[in-house]
């Protein structure tokens, strides 16, 4: 059971020093099992339990973030330095299981929870502080069957990808649909972390990776985010040679429109990203001007190998994050004052694929394994062969707009204005009436696809802008200013050229007649 974090604090500060009657560490139910089981929240709250009972367990926190859709508790660690004189200037956010069927994050977070309470990586400790979420999507995890990842190479029995609404949560960043999602978002505007890791298992291509990774893909993320995240990468990735693991950009050797939802597809063979739009928590996130990991450890590497180097991935990441901390931080505060002083900025829309690099890529094979009664399984080969291929890991923006002084949102429904303040875009309502310079973007044609997706049916638009002219505005108007830290997101959200906004989620459907109602003020 998850007792308070200060009683179990109290009685592991007594124990520190009778060494005879040290408590033991407690062991995950991988460890326990020979790895043929994953963990069940209850495991994972016993576990974080026993963790905080250890020698250094009063540098642990355990919380219960929010309620999940079927009101199951989300459990949030938070992992600090006791030093004296730690004065920690980084704050991170790891989440395991956003797919619930994809359980090594969710086992590697335990493992580091307990090495911290062990009393290890004290230096890391010192510069950052961690929040940790190892089941994000509780109610998946605890959903679980034989067969809800099929091939993966164990467990055999794990949960499901969707949230107990059946929704992705990894879809729901726009939209916010989602109680989990919204939990995160508040944990984003009340933590502010400088780094987001978000932990998946890829079961595409074929390739000689233990774990994949990628930056947030978002073309209107700043160019020094942008640029540190990359960095940070190519940095980990190196480290990460040392552990024994190989890494690199995430990719598929072809990547088609799997949701029917306007994903880009790649022509030839190459290694291609997947998606850039928001929907996605790592593409979200870094729209805050902060940096954005998505990781996925190699769904045919054997579990243990799996928890193993999504273990190592995570502290190499914080510990190089750790080793640019002074450009990390400026970096950030640079790009938050760019908006807030309302330099010129661009929003970018029509994206596509940027130009491909030529690059060796590892090739890997797989071996179909089927045991009497037991799941196929398949099994990664020794075996990888570099070759070199177009390889893309970028998006680029083909049209770019400056972005005005200020949004209007005429007619804002309560849906629109909650969603604003979740994501925490900060914004003013008209007490009465005014007239301000503005431009519209008048509707030539709305497209829809024929079904529908996580319960929306996204709404595409075309159209021109028309010339700035003096127009009215009702009372109750939203204005949204734009020399605001998360201009790049309210942009994302309003702009009725984003690839993922609120209008792309219906949000704004029934106020866009001929023209679209959110206004750009001169
Ligand atoms: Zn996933």
């Amino acid at each position: 059971m998850l007792r308070h974090s200060l009683s179990c604090l109290a009685s592991s500060l007594l124990l520190v020093h009778v060494a005879a009657q040290r408590p033991e560490a407690p062991r995950t139910v991988p460890e326990r099992t020979a790895h043929s089981e994953t963990s069940r929240i209850a495991d994972v709250e016993n576990f974080v339990d026993a963790c905080a009972a250890l020698p250094h367990g009063d540098r642990i926190e355990l919380h219960v973030a929010g309620k999940t859709h079927e009101g199951r508790g989300m459990l949030l660690v938070k992992v600090r330095s006791t030093d004296e004189g730690a004065a920690p200037s980084l704050r991170a956010l790891v989440i395991g299981n956003i797919h619930a069927g994809e359980v090594e994050g969710k086992e590697a977070l335990q493992q580091l929870v307990r090495e911290f309470a062990q009393g290890e990586h004290s230096e890391l400790l010192r510069h950052v502080e961690l929040w940790l979420v190892p089941v994000y999507n509780v109610d998946g995890n605890e959903a679980v069957k034989v067969g809800n990842r099929r091939g993966q190479n164990g467990p055999d029995a794990v949960g499901q990808r969707a949230n107990g609404q059946g929704l992705d949560l990894n879809r729901d960043f726009v939209k916010l649909d989602a109680p989990e999602t919204r939990i995160l978002t508040r944990l984003f505007r009340e933590v502010d972390p400088h780094l987001f890791v978000d932990l998946h298992t890829t079961n595409g291509s074929y390739h000689g990776y233990h774990l994949t990774y990628a930056p947030s893909l978002n073309a209107n993320v700043d160019r020094g985010v942008d640029r540190l995240s990359r960095e940070l990468l190519e940095a980990t990735r190196a480290a990460m040679r040392g552990h024994g693991f190989e890494t690199f950009d995430y990719g598929n050797f072809e990547t088609r429109d799997w949701d029917g939802g306007g994903a880009p597809e790649s022509k030839g063979r190459g290694w291609f990203t997947y998606d850039h739009r928001a929907r996605y928590g790592t593409n979200y996130f870094a729209l805050r001007n902060r940096v954005a990991v998505l990781s996925e450890a190699y769904s045919y590497c054997d579990f243990a190998t799996r928890i193993a180097a999504t273990r190592a991935f995570v502290l190499t990441l914080l510990q190089q994050l750790v080793a640019r901390r002074d450009d990390a931080l400026e970096t950030m505060r640079d790009a938050d004052e760019r908006l807030t002083r309302g330099d010129a900025a661009w929003f970018g829309s029509a994206t596509v694929f940027a130009e491909a690099e030529q690059l060796p890529v590892l090739v890997g094979e797989v071996e179909r394994v089927q045991a009497d009664d037991r799941p196929l399984r398949l099994v990664r080969g020794d075996e990888a062969t570099p070759e070199t291929m177009p390889v893309v890991r970028r998006f680029r923006a083909t049209r770019q707009r400056r972005l005005p002084r200020a949004w209007a949102v005429q007619h804002a429904t309560a849906e629109v204005k909650q969603r604003l303040q979740w994501h925490g875009v900060t914004f003013t309502e008209l007490e009465q009436g005014a007239t301000r310079r503005a431009e519209r973007f008048a509707v030539d044609k709305k497209r829809k696809p024929k079904r529908p997706f996580q319960g929306h049916q996204e709404l595409v638009l075309e159209g021109h802008w028309q010339p700035a002219e003096d127009l009215e505005l009702l009372a109750g108007t939203l204005i949204v200013p734009a020399d605001q830290p998360l201009a790049r997101l309210a942009a994302t959200l309003l702009e009725p050229e984003s690839e993922d906004s609120l209008s792309s989620w219906n949000f704004l459907e029934d106020q866009t007649g001929v023209f679209y109602p959110v206004l750009r003020l001169r």
